[in-house]
């Protein structure tokens, strides 16, 4: 059982958990989309392979 749901990783989603976490609670977050973070804009060092990739996968969701 977690303290919190949170439906969506994206920005709000990712600050919310972290922020929950840090005052001891538990969350579990949940995204419909196959990465997280939502709709914020990536450059090749936020781990994903390029950003004209995730650019791509957004198009397919929009
Ligand atoms: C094309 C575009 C470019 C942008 N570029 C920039 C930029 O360069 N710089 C900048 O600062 N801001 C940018 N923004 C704005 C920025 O993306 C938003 O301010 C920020 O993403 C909002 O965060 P959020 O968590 O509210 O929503 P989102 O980032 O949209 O996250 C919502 C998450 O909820 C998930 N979700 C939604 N419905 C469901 C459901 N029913 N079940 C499960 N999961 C669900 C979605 O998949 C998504 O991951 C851009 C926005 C867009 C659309």
């Amino acid at each position: 059982m977690y303290d919190y749901l949170i439906v969506g990783a994206g920005l709000f989603g990712a600050v919310f958990a972290h922020e929950a976490v840090a005052q001891g609670k538990t969350c579990s977050v949940i995204d419909k989309r196959p990465y997280i973070t939502g709709n914020v804009a990536l450059t090749p060092s936020d781990g994903h392979k390029d950003k004209s990739e995730k650019q791509k996968e957004r198009k397919r969701w929009e």
